[in-house]
């Protein structure tokens, strides 16, 4: 609760109460026993107990009930436990049959295009709407507000990757959505802009907490404090290496990533300030590497924050938390699977085309910084032979994309 009086959650609709995942789970899982049995249960004791009547099978060879897995069976002898006769039950389920397997001929699926509202009807109200949709700016606004939307351009294909092997059980675990905000510059922290995931992930819950960590990419862990005119070969001078300590707040607990040797607790001022201010509750401590996502306990929609060299925040958002599907990928080594992914790296604000080598955050001659260079453009913009020309400050960076 470290942050909810602060935040005012329970009174914000799109925030969840707090959610245990793994309580979330065995919940879920048991809810999902009870929609299955709904029928096999009372199809299981009728078979039961017509057997037990009839007395010609032994009873150590009666079924037990994954032999009722069939779900038509199932279905069939849940029927005549409701005193239903054998033959109907059959034409009942035979007659379901005929009718899906029309229905797929007639319509199939994959040729399905809805037009909406169809072109030929005349109803009055379907009328309007087509004459609304054809004032001019409709469609732009509606692409416009298409865009907010939560699911907006998500790699479908991903979401929906394909279905568990027949008869195969599907995972008893969780999947969720996490959306990542980039960090916003102090002169952005001013605009009256939205604030916009430019990542979306779907993360499993038997996945460890420090597999997400690692998707959390920045641009600024590859900044170095190295003036143009130095060295910069070695990779220790690059903020990744410089300043390693890095920590994910979720709820009230900070995980601590402490995988590079020389990474040290940076909480430990934060978490001074907060038992000095009574509105935040005691918060944790905990390792990032020991813990998974189903240990974790949140709330969906409430902004929680990855912070790494020293004060670069993002946001962390948790939402639609939900039991596996068959259609989700069930193989744990996949995850986390981006969905959208809207990240963009700089190109080199001359040429436009190169992966930049500089930041330039000063020059009496560009109009705007900071701008990044390649080092061809800029050698040429700033050097004349050996000799540097201006007033400007630069230093060496490497672009996130060449990793990639
Ligand atoms: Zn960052
Ligand atoms: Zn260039």
């Amino acid at each position: 609760m470290s942050m909810d009086k602060l935040f005012d959650s329970d009174k914000k609709s799109y925030v969840s109460p707090p959610i245990n995942i793994g309580e979330f789970l065995d919940k879920a899982i048991k809810a999902d026993a009870r929609l299955s049995n709904f029928c096999a249960a009372p199809a299981f004791e009728y078979v039961k107990e017509l057997l037990r009547v009839d007395g010609t099978i032994p009873a150590a060879d009666h079924p037990t009930a994954s032999d009722l897995q069939d779900c038509r069976l199932s279905f069939k002898y849940y029927l005549m436990s409701k005193g239903i006769e054998s033959e109907q039950c059959d034409e009942v389920v035979n007659g379901m049959d005929d009718q899906l397997q029309e229905l797929l001929m007639n319509v199939p699926v994959d040729n399905l295009q809805g037009v909406f509202p169809p072109k030929e009807n005349n109803l009055k109200s379907l009328q309007a709407l087509r004459e609304f949709q054809d004032l001019p700016g409709i469609r732009q606004e509606k692409t416009l507000l298409s865009t907010r939307l939560k699911y907006h351009d998500l790699r479908s294909g991903e979401y929906r990757k394909g279905y568990a092997a027949p008869n195969q059980p599907v995972e008893a675990d969780v999947v969720m959505m996490v959306h990542l905000v980039p960090p916003r510059l102090p002169r952005d922290v001013q605009k009256q802009s939205r604030v916009r995931p430019d990542v979306k992930l779907l993360i499993r819950g038997e996945m460890p907490l420090s597999k997400l960590r690692d998707k959390i990419f920045c641009g600024y862990d590859y900044f170095s404090n190295l003036h143009d005119f130095e060295d910069a070969s070695n990779v220790k001078d690059y903020y990744i290496n410089r300043y390693p300590s890095s920590f994910l707040f979720i709820h009230d607990t900070f995980y601590i990533d402490k995988r590079n040797p020389e990474a040290i607790d940076i909480t430990v001022p934060i978490r001074s300030f907060m038992a000095n201010h009574k509105i935040f509750g005691e918060p944790k401590v905990r390792d990032i590497t020991m813990t998974k996502i189903n240990d974790l306990t949140l709330r969906l929609g409430e902004p929680y924050v990855f912070v790494h060299i020293g004060d670069c925040e993002h946001l962390v958002v948790f939402t639609d938390l939900r039991r596996m599907h068959p259609t989700d990928t069930q193989a744990l080594g996949e995850y986390p699977i981006f969905l959208y992914d809207r990240s963009t790296t700089p190109k080199c604000c001359i040429c436009k085309t190169d992966t930049p080598a500089f930041i330039v955050p000063e020059s009496d001659r560009i109009p705007h910084c900071p701008a990044f260079m390649c080092t061809n453009c800029f050698n040429a913009f700033n050097y004349n032979n050996d000799t540097r020309i201006g007033d400007f400050k630069a230093f060496h960076f490497i672009d996130q994309s060449i990793f990639e």
